[in-house]
């Protein structure tokens, strides 16, 4: 008798990479496939690849080259093994990566993978045929109707931590940006949906749920009364569903930040006082050059709003130095804005032409070692306001969401409300529980804390109250 059929998924990229590669082993468990995290062991092989910088569709081509000698050693003991890249880097190269990297056997993009045990028989018919599977289309079925819930043993697997696709694809169109061609255009799931994904994460002991999306704050799903939902109204929903203990959402765009969503910050509790919102530069000119369709004025008056609403706000955001034309002067407002908003941490990346995209045949690309030197400087300011940030938490005492075991024998890893990990002595029965802790130092990107109380709601009362 053949055992179960290991599956290995590496994912690169964003939280929506993330989410997809563990519907894929969801998707797969069905059909035999048992996830392992030995590439060595794997009977399939998925790649579920990025493509929004140079550097990480390359990044994908050297470890092709890594599988290449595990398909090889395997194939000389006679098992075969299956090669497949999902994610954006194979829709935007296409048979492209084939090409390149023969011993692919199947290339699937982002809104076509809910086809994979049909597209995986047919790979394996193919093996005399020698010919490979590029299947890249933009298929008119909503792929989220055909992929099937997490088991609660496969959710318990994947933490306390949940994510949820509530939203794909972008119609913005920022000049350097290549999601719109490779995610395709805005669509938002039914709320409905939405909310049974959560209650059905939940069950499996899920106790920070955040709502996914390429551009989440666009959100406008189908709502249960027929009319469209704003994420706003979508919050306050889930918040509801007992044993939600805490919530986020991600990404954002600044021009989608409206009053009714603004004031859930205000409003709900189990909304974390954290958002990312990225501003990707501080020049306006630049910003208009990238078509952002926010300006620097207009985004700080929606940071103010925001704070407004809910004071402890942390912000973080996304940054891009090196764009085609950038002038010294407005790298500086660029630096000038992260003491402005004075950020929690955030991400800042050199500008990488995407080919297809406008930004890609600018004139005036800026040099290499200009975009390295202003990285540089960026990622200084950055480190700077983060530390005094963190800082700012000694003292003080808030809910942390135990998470997993710590580095050191006793001690667990959480998160705070500002989504810094944070180190406590605690026994492994808090796992799972959101708690109040006193923070008594920090370092780096890290907080250490000492418990301060009782849990609000232990597991097993939430799991109770979930009906689980
Ligand atoms: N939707 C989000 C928004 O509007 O800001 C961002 C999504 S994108 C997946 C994540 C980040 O990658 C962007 O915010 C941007 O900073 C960065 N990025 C995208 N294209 C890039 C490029 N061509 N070069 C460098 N960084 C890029
Ligand atoms: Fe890309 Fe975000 Fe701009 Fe959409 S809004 S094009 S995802 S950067």
């Amino acid at each position: 008798m053949t055992g179960p059929r290991k599956l290995y998924v590496k994912s690169y990229g964003c939280q929506m990479n993330a989410y997809d590669s563990h519907r894929m082993a969801d998707l797969l468990a069905p059909e035999g496939y048992m996830e392992t995290a030995e590439p060595e062991d794997a009977d399939l092989i998925i790649l579920n690849t990025c493509h929004i910088r140079e550097k990480a569709a390359e990044k994908v081509y050297s470890e092709l080259g890594r599988v290449r000698q595990l398909k090889e050693a395997a194939a000389q003991g006679g098992r075969r093994v299956t090669v497949a890249v999902a994610g954006c880097v194979a829709q935007a190269e296409g048979s492209e990566i084939i090409r390149r990297a023969p011993i692919v056997d199947l290339v699937v993009g982002p809104q076509s993978y809910h086809r994979l045990p049909d597209l995986l028989a047919r790979a394996e018919q193919n093996e005399r045929r020698k010919d490979q599977i590029v299947e890249t289309e933009f298929p008119p079925e909503d792929k989220f109707d055909h992929l099937p819930a997490p088991t609660k043993a496969a959710t318990r697997a994947r933490g306390v931590t949940g994510f949820v696709t509530v939203q794909e694809g972008c119609d913005k169109f920022c000049t350097f940006c290549v999601v719109p061609y490779t995610r395709g255009a805005e669509v938002s799931r039914p709320a409905e949906k939405i909310l049974a994904e959560v209650r059905n994460l939940v069950a499996g002991g899920v106790r920070e749920v955040t709502l996914i999306g390429q551009n989440v704050n666009a959100y406008h799903g189908a709502g249960p009364d027929g009319g469209a939902w704003k994420l706003g109204r979508l919050l306050l929903r889930v918040a509801d569903i007992p044993g939600v203990l805490r919530l986020r959402y991600t990404t954002s765009h600044p021009g989608d930040m409206d009053d009714d969503l603004i004031a859930v910050h205000r409003d709900l509790p189990q909304l974390a006082p954290q958002l990312h919102l990225p501003v990707q530069s501080g020049s306006d000119r630049v910003l208009q050059a990238m078509n952002r369709r926010h300006t620097r004025a207009n985004y700080l008056r929606t940071v103010d709003r925001l704070r407004a609403a809910r004071p402890d706000l942390a912000l973080t955001s996304d940054f891009i130095v090196g764009f085609p034309g950038e002038t010294e002067a407005e790298f500086r407002d660029t630096l000038s804005i992260v003491d402005e908003v004075g950020y929690s941490d955030s991400f800042s990346f050199k500008y990488s032409q995407r080919p297809g995209t406008p930004g890609a045949t600018m004139a005036d690309q800026v040099a290499e070692e200009v975009k390295t030197e202003r990285l540089h400087r960026l990622q200084a300011a950055i480190k700077r306001r983060q530390l005094a940030f963190n800082a700012s938490c000694r003292g003080l005492t808030f809910d942390v969401l135990m998470e997993k075991p710590g580095r050191d024998a006793g001690q667990l890893t959480g998160r705070s409300p500002y989504l810094q990990p944070v180190q406590v002595m605690a026994p492994a029965s808090l796992l799972g529980t959101l708690i109040p802790v006193t923070i008594t130092g920090t370092i780096s990107n890290s907080l250490f804390g000492a418990l301060a109380g009782a849990p609000r709601i232990d597991a097993e009362s939430t799991l109770a109250a979930a009906g689980a």
